[in-house]
């Protein structure tokens, strides 16, 4: 949607129906219910429950976070810090004794379907100490180095000699946080790299053996314009990454930008503008848009994500981590103190999080199926069987107000399959899974 009036009138149509995109306050949904009601949970229950499962023939994935940084971005809501050496080694303990905490706990060994390791900046540690945390993974859970192992990265971290040590560690994915190749448009948010880096750090995993790179932009940060925009996908166009991921800004509360100058930013129809023109070049070059912000080259799609948005089971280490295990959908404690300590008191850093209702399940389970949208992938959407066969009930006819009123503005569309977005929708991915929370 390039054209400026087109945008701003489709935008104010959907603000009538209670769908409005803000730039402020507006966070991603990957859950349900949402973080801030979740309430403080008992690890010894959470244990119990635990306690003897078999997860034998099961999905699992594993996250790990890795909440060290070079420096603190402006936008950053996400919990990091800047990296000591106690602290590095007080997390460095804690996170190996509660991956070992967890195979305890589990009956048989837990087959991993992708391990991410995600931050903060994971390859701030060093090469030895990312192989160790992955050579303890091994040792506790069953752990193929066919899977998908993906670890995310900032440009200024990855020197020639990590990025091959990270290869020969077993780690086949390699995440590159770009943001934009605008060396004023990083600089202003506090990004510790330039444009330079980010080439060579493309082309050294290259080098170093990395046949899957995605890499990350995000589109609305302060002095962006469009034309950086465009430059963007030029480059994109000329590195070819597996996969590239575009995120629209979110400004959150506690972050150096809420406070910001608001006149910065580019406004919600040049947001629009600008995710119109990722999508049209993704296509273009025959990439696979496997989420509504992420297009993929074929045989590269992201196994991590399909599972997550498919409410598979994933065990997540670290601080603020989320795991989602046998209906307990949890985070972690932070900051890092309150992280080690949890840890060394109960096993496991567990602190606030809930054992979902039946209800809850299905509205998480509809909500972020929705993210598996996108213009040409295989089983897009809601798959309507797999919601009949867990819930016992037509998809429908559980969301029956809901889905009629998408359908009627266009978001979404059905068939004997599933219900998935329309290109329409996929700008407001995030907007159309909160309107089933209200089912
Ligand atoms: S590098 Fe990532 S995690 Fe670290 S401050 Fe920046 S956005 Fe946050």
């Amino acid at each position: 949607m390039k054209d400026a009036q087109t945008a701003e009138f489709f935008l104010k149509g959907l603000e009538r129906h209670g769908i409005e995109k803000r730039q402020f306050g507006h966070d991603f949904v990957y859950r349900y219910p949402e973080s801030a009601k979740m309430p403080v949970l008992s690890p010894t229950e959470l244990k119990r429950e635990l306690q003897g499962m078999d997860f034998t023939g099961q999905e699992m994935a594993f996250y790990l976070h890795v909440p060290f940084c070079t420096s603190i971005c402006s936008y950053c809501h996400y919990f990091k810090q800047l990296a000591t050496r106690q602290e590095t080694e007080g997390y460095m303990k804690a996170a190996a004794a509660e991956i070992g905490n967890y195979r305890k706990l589990a009956k048989g060994k837990i087959e991993l379907n992708s391990i991410f390791f995600g931050g903060g900046t994971p390859t701030i540690l060093g090469g030895k100490q990312l192989a160790g945390l992955l050579g303890r993974l091994a040792e506790e859970f069953e752990l193929s180095l066919e899977k998908e192992i993906s670890i995310e990265s900032s440009p200024e971290t990855l020197s020639e000699e990590k990025l091959f040590g990270l290869r020969e560690a077993g780690f086949n994915r390699l995440s590159i946080g770009v943001q934009d190749f605008n060396d004023e448009v990083t600089r202003r948010c506090n990004r510790n790299h330039d444009r330079k880096q980010a080439v060579e750090a493309f082309d050294t995993a290259r080098a170093a053996g990395f046949e899957n790179i995605n890499i990350d932009l995000i589109y609305g940060l302060p002095g962006q314009e469009k034309k950086h925009w465009g430059e963007n996908m030029e480059k994109i166009e000329g590195v070819r990454p597996e996969s590239v991921t575009a995120s629209d800004l979110r400004v959150l509360p506690g972050t150096a930008l809420y406070s910001a100058g608001r006149e910065k930013f580019p406004k919600i129809r040049e947001l629009l503008e600008m995710y119109s023109m990722f999508c049209e070049k993704m296509l273009s070059m025959n990439y696979i848009q496997q989420f509504p912000y992420q297009f993929v080259k074929r045989g590269k799609e992201m196994q991590f994500l399909e599972l997550q948005w498919g409410s598979g089971s994933f065990i997540g280490i670290g601080p603020s981590s989320c795991s989602y295990i046998a209906g307990w959908d949890y985070n972690n404690a932070f900051p890092m103190e309150n992280y080690t300590e949890a840890v060394a008191e109960n096993g496991l850093g567990a602190a606030v999080g809930k054992k979902l209702s039946g209800k809850e399940e299905m509205v998480r389970f509809a909500a972020l199926a929705l993210k598996k949208s996108g213009a040409n992938r295989e089983n897009p959407g809601i798959g309507k069987g797999e919601f009949r066969k867990r819930f016992g009930v037509e998809l429908e006819q559980a969301f029956k107000g809901q889905i009629e009123k998408l359908e009627k503005l266009e978001l979404v569309e059905s068939n004997a399959k599933s219900i998935s977005l329309t290109g329409k929708g996929m700008f407001f991915h995030d907007e159309i899974a909160k309107q089933l929370f209200k089912g």
